[in-house]
């Protein structure tokens, strides 16, 4: 299941008892899905127990009977989408008018008398999102957003949005293709809202990931760095083994080297491992670490001129 599923099947879950909230949910419902008007009222999802419980809720707040179909979303495409759409003109007029409207709005606005108390507004709010909603994996990215088909509703719900004490931020706006897009970014902002509709466990799930993907990056730029300066020790190690090897095999061998390299040469040709200092230290007269690598440097110049 995406997170965005996983969203709107844990606010499917919590939903309120309160009488306000109910009604709040319900036109949030209804006013954000594919239509809203006197020709026609459909909601369309993807997630079952949305159209149900919408279903359920727009039976209760407007009387009116909404009927549910659901086909495949494309041949071939596993995924089925559900529609939900008032039975008839009766039924269509009866939800407008549930919500104060008259389904001739030029524009369509949010009413906010369907907002009678404070708490309606995360109720109304979740009824926008699980309508026309969505929210990325936050393995990928932290976005969440309302495509709004109409740029007055979708100044209306930023403003909303923009105004709730709690959340203290105001969202982006945005047009693609014929849609307004009202949009959140950033984890801590959306798990905030997230929190507010009422999918608190989302939230914490999303505030998880973060954390586990900062744990990631900063192990993983730790291992990119120590195998970095590792290859460049170990490239190092190696060419002096080979150098050593060259002048090993040449007809004097080690001897071939000056007296004051020699004993170095054969501690490196059978500790490659060996750090610069541990190096220093092993000889019979240690050496600093300038002086060990200065003579290494040495050695492999003497193996070129073999
Ligand atoms: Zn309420």
């Amino acid at each position: 299941m995406s997170f965005a599923s996983a969203v709107k099947m844990e606010l499917c879950r919590s939903a309120t008892e309160n009488g306000c909230c109910k009604k709040a949910e319900c036109c949030g419902l209804l006013l954000f899905g594919k239509s809203f008007s006197r020709a026609d009222v459909t909601l369309t999802t993807g997630i079952q127990a949305v159209a149900r419980s919408a279903a359920q809720l727009a039976a209760e707040e407007t009387g009116a009977i909404m009927e549910v179909s659901s086909a495949m979303l494309h041949r071939g495409d596993s995924r089925v989408v559900f529609t939900l759409s008032a039975a008839d003109q009766n039924a269509r007029d009866a939800v407008l008018a549930a919500f104060g409207y008259t389904g001739r709005e030029i524009n369509l606005r949010i009413n906010r008398s369907n907002m009678e108390n404070d708490c309606c507004v995360g109720a109304f709010l979740r009824g926008a999102f699980l309508s026309c909603g969505t929210v990325s994996d936050p393995q990928k990215d932290y976005h969440l957003e309302f495509p709004v088909p109409f740029m007055n509703l979708a100044r209306d719900l930023c403003a909303l949005i923009g105004e709730i004490y709690e959340l203290g931020f105001q969202p982006g706006m945005l047009q693609r293709r014929g849609a307004y897009v009202v949009y959140l970014k950033g984890s801590e902002r959306i798990a905030d809202f997230l929190t507010f509709m009422g999918a608190g466990n989302a939230a914490m799930e999303l505030m998880q990931t973060k954390i586990v993907k900062e744990v990631r990056n900063n192990v993983n730029r730790k291992i990119n760095f120590e195998t970095a300066n590792l290859g460049k020790t170990a490239q190092a190690a190696a060419a002096q083994v080979l150098a050593i090897e060259k002048i090993l095999a040449s007809p004097r061998g080690i001897h071939a080297l000056p007296e004051d390299l020699q004993e170095l040469a054969m501690l490196r040709y059978r500790s490659p491992e060996m750090s610069l200092r541990e190096l220093g230290d092993t000889l019979s007269e240690p050496l600093s670490r300038s002086g060990i690598n200065h003579r290494l440097q040495r050695i492999v110049d003497f193996s070129k001129e073999i």
